[in-house]
């Protein structure tokens, strides 16, 4: 061996190129923080994880079959990963998310038993070993399951409706009760292969089971609980093969998944716990009949009586939802606030942080379109100012402006903090018809007085305000 391989096989180096790998993942989380840097943030965190890989190829452990499994598995990976990631539509970045975060819980259940078949004895012999690997497969199988789940429902391949299992908390019960009774076992000495996949077989069922019941509007926290699950069996399979990386990276994953979780329950006004034992959610069905259950009106617009609405106004909050995401209309919205800015009028953005099916899911689209990031407002910020905005223009937003969030104390959604649009001297609404958003409830937003309707996709809509607003 040359002095150079050696030196750069010399485990100090290969901690040492961990360390700054470390320290690129969180300045690239920080940059995360800001859509002006979050690009930036994401090559940096990008590169400190070549350098992980690069440097857990130097381990002098490997010999040439290891490196023959590695690079086919990479080819794989690669070949999978990169279109894939490439091609998804923003609408489906969720279940996209959930299905890569699943692989990663995969890969540590496999890691998981690997160990264990290279070395069954070695799980009881010593504990500090045994232990985070049998968490390992545990978590990761949980995670792989239900993660496939989640994708499942969001991309439409089941239904996004919550699932009942009769009696299911007791037979999850069971499932953890069976999987930590087999993990037991083996740890006290069972060299048994069956009592492993056991573990595995347990824990998958209850990761389908765990996740069936909840609803497609609570999915993103689950895909986030997830998430978490994955980062701390990844940190559990590095505590056990004695890996910083696999420790570090896990635990940052582990920790901003849960901080990301709680945001986002608190967002959605969820506890984790109602979340996780199924809540609302599901497919939305049309508000049968004008009125629905609210009763009241529906007074429907033009895009030419929205012009001369937005012509006159001196402040516009430009509220945007699923909706808009789904019409792509982000370009055309910008190019109207546009000619509104042109004539004096100031134009601000909402940002509701579970609109759209997402997090920072507006951001994205907005940031796309070259909004201004000083004019994207966030929910409390903006909250303060509707009552001095002229008009309020939602764009396929719905579950996020519904007033019975505040009022209606038996509404699923009630609690969720929402943003007053109807306090706002006027606002047009933009949809498609009286359908209900993704919580599958009637907004009584749509039957204020205050409130007009323009019907029609949002692009056309937006498209034909625009060019009303330039023959004025
Ligand atoms: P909603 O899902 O409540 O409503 C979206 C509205 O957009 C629909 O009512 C629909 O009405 C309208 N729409 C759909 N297509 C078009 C189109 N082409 N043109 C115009 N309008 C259209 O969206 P919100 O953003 O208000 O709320 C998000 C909801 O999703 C919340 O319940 C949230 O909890 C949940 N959620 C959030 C996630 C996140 O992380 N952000 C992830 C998953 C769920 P119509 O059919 O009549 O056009």
């Amino acid at each position: 061996m040359s002095t150079a391989t050696a030196f750069f096989q010399q485990q100090d180096f290969i901690t040492a190129a961990y360390v700054v790998a470390f320290g690129m993942f969180i300045v690239g989380l920080a940059k995360l923080t800001s859509p002006t840097t979050a690009v930036q943030g994401n090559k940096i965190a990008a590169v400190g994880m070549l350098i992980a890989v690069l440097a857990t190829l130097l381990n002098p452990g490997l010999d040439g079959a290891d490196f023959l499994l590695i690079a086919v598995g990479l080819t794989i990976g690669t070949i999978i990963g990169v279109p894939s990631a490439r091609n998804v539509k923003m609408t489906a970045m969720p279940q996209m998310v959930a299905l890569f975060n699943g692989v990663g819980g995969g890969a540590v259940a496999l890691i998981a038993f690997a160990e264990f078949r290279h070395d069954p004895a070695e799980l009881s012999a010593d504990l500090a070993i045994g232990i985070p690997l049998v968490l390992a497969a545990i978590i990761g199988s949980i995670s792989f399951w239900g993660s496939n789940i989640a994708f499942a429902k969001l991309q439409g391949l089941i239904s996004g409706s919550p699932v009942k299992i009769p009696s299911g908390l007791l037979v999850n019960i069971a499932l953890m009760l069976v999987a930590v009774g087999a993990g037991i076992a083996i740890l006290l000495g069972s060299e048994s292969q069956g009592l492993f996949v056991l573990i595995l077989l347990a824990a998958a069922i209850l990761g389908n089971l765990a996740v069936l019941p909840i609803g497609g509007a609570d999915m993103p926290v689950v895909i986030s609980t997830l998430n978490a699950f994955t980062g701390l069996s990844a940190a559990a399979a590095g505590i056990a093969l004695n890996n910083y990386a696999l420790i570090v990276a896990g635990m940052i994953v582990g920790a901003s998944g849960t901080i990301l979780t709680d945001q986002m329950a608190k967002a959605m006004n969820r506890s984790i716990g109602s979340v996780l034992l199924g809540g609302f959610g599901g497919e939305a069905p049309a508000v049968e009949g004008a009125g629905g259950e609210t009763g009241g009106t529906v007074r429907s617009t033009s895009a030419a009586d929205v012009a001369i609405q937005l012509a006159y106004a001196r402040q516009v909050v430009v509220v945007p939802g699923y909706g808009m995401a789904v019409a792509q209309a982000q370009h055309a919205v910008r190019e109207m606030a546009k000619v509104l800015e042109k004539k004096g009028i100031e134009v601000k953005y909402a940002i509701h942080p579970v609109a759209g099916r997402m997090p920072g899911h507006m951001n994205v689209l907005l940031a796309e379109a070259d909004v201004p990031y000083d004019q994207l407002k966030e929910m409390d910020d903006i909250n303060q100012e509707f009552g001095r905005t002229d008009v309020s223009l939602v764009i396929g937003a719905n579950d996020v402006t519904n007033p019975d969030a505040r009022m209606k104390a038996d509404s699923p959604i009630y609690g969720m903090p929402i943003l007053n649009v109807d306090e706002s001297a006027s606002v047009i609404v933009l949809k498609r018809s009286m359908a209900s958003g993704f919580a599958g409830i009637e907004n009584p937003l749509f039957f204020n007085e205050k409130t007009q309707m323009l019907f029609g996709d949002a692009k056309s809509s937006v498209g034909e305000i625009t060019s009303e607003l330039g023959q004025l």
